[in-house]
């Protein structure tokens, strides 16, 4: 079966959505996306006792962190449609895993590897597409599902796309930011900008408008991952380790380009994915054509997958923006100018494209958000008590 994007990974039912939101008061900050980046951010500031508003768009959080979640023999597995790994010496996800008590394993290496171009499938000693890496067992969704339930329900507000933010005169301190959403508007002191650069400056009317050359900038800066579609396929046994095979295949023939194991740590439910490229001339695959490179990697009397889920990036509109394949910079990435706020110090960049360090990856999105919350911490008087500052 082949599921939309959009239908899977549900969320938790204590994350609430409230309609017709319009604070008269205004908060602190207002957080747009409620991806990692945005979430860790309104954490930090809420902790800190500044009043934060989290708008995000979809009717979830989690972003590009998303679980599909499906019934395994009693329990239930939450694979990943998005971030699937972490990596050595990414210390603040080490560190978010600790606090919020996330369950991890380590990703399966061992094993050989499929080769596989248009003369067929051959094997290669030892595993070279594979390096040691960390996977979360409950789903990478669930790193944010924990925060958001710590929040207070006022803080979050789904299904709230933002689509315009109104910039008075007024100092950094001052409520002159008004936020206008699908269910109000939001009056506020900062801005963090928790979504991709891109995404923002095509979706997003912001007036007055942003300085030119930090608006060039975010309009080249690509997506991580969005012209991306991943495959997962799962099977009734990881029968591919029986025979000495890590699960993962290079092809030059596709449609997945690269092809990993993303079991769950004793090997159930057992599941292989696929990343394909998305060009201006190809689109995700049918499940038909994933079906039959699995046969041609594995052979055709290899157990055929009992499910197939395709996760289309390219077609999210709250995480690609239209041509996001034609986003080719990379070098934009942490850009200079991403390292400070924008409009008077009071709009701050937080999404992992932003970042110096790590972008793309997890770890990235969490240094943004570091960044931003500093630069909000430096100008805007910290409260005395947590919620009087409102
Ligand atoms: C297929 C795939 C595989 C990946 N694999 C890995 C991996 O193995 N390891 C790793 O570290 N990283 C991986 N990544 C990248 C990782 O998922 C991202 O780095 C990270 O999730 C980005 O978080 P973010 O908060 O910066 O942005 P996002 O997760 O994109 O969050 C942005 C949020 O803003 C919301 N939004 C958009 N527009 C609006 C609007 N107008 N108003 C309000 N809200 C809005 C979105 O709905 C979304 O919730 C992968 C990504 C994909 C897609």
């Amino acid at each position: 079966m082949t599921s939309p994007i959009t239908q899977s990974g549900s969320i938790s039912s204590e994350i609430r959505s409230r309609e017709n939101s319009s604070r008269e008061n205004g908060v602190d900050v207002v957080v747009v996306g409620a991806g990692i980046a945005g979430l860790v951010a309104a954490r930090k500031l809420h902790a800190d006792g500044y009043t934060v508003e989290v708008l995000e768009a979809r009717e979830r959080v989690g972003g590009r962190l998303l679980s599909h979640r499906r019934a395994a023999g009693d329990a239930e597995a939450a694979l990943d449609l998005g971030a699937t790994w972490f990596w050595p010496g990414e210390d603040r996800i080490a560190a978010l895993i600790t606090e919020l008590g996330i369950r991890t394993h380590a990703h399966f290496l061992e094993g050989d590897a499929i080769y596989h171009d248009p003369d067929g499938s051959s094997r290669i000693e030892g595993n070279p597409m594979d390096v040691p890496s960390g996977r979360f067992t409950d789903g990478a969704q669930s790193l944010t599902t924990a925060i958001a339930n710590d929040l207070p329900a006022e803080t979050l507000l789904l299904a709230s796309p933002v689509s315009a933010l109104r910039f008075a005169d007024g100092s950094a301190t001052e409520r002159t930011v008004t936020v206008e959403h699908a269910t109000g508007t939001t009056k506020c002191s900062h801005v963090i900008v928790a979504l991709p650069p891109a995404l923002f400056t095509s979706t997003v009317d912001v007036s007055p408008g942003l300085s030119d050359r930090v608006r060039g900038v975010a309009e080249i800066t690509p997506v991580w991952m969005g012209a991306i579609a991943k495959v997962i396929a799962i099977f009734d046994s990881p029968f591919w380790r029986e025979s000495g095979l890590a699960g993962s295949a290079i092809s030059h023939f596709g449609p997945m380009r690269e092809i990993h194991d993303m079991s769950g740590p004793d090997g159930s439910p057992a599941v292989l994915f696929g990343f394909v490229s998305l060009t201006e001339t190809s689109n995700a695959p049918s499940e038909a054509e994933v079906r039959n490179q699995f046969a041609e990697l594995f052979g055709p009397a290899a157990p055929a997958p009992i499910e197939v889920v395709i996760a289309d990036w390219r077609a999210e509109t709250y995480t690609s923006p239209v041509g996001v394949e034609r986003l080719g910079a990379y070098q934009a990435f942490g850009h200079d100018l991403y390292q400070q706020p924008d409009l008077d110090g009071r709009l701050h960049w937080a999404s992992t494209e932003t970042s110096p360090v790590n972008p793309g990856h997890i770890e990235g999105a969490l240094v943004a958000a570091e960044r931003a919350v500093a630069a909000i911490v430096q100008s805007l008087p910290k409260p005395t008590l947590q919620g009087t500052n409102s």
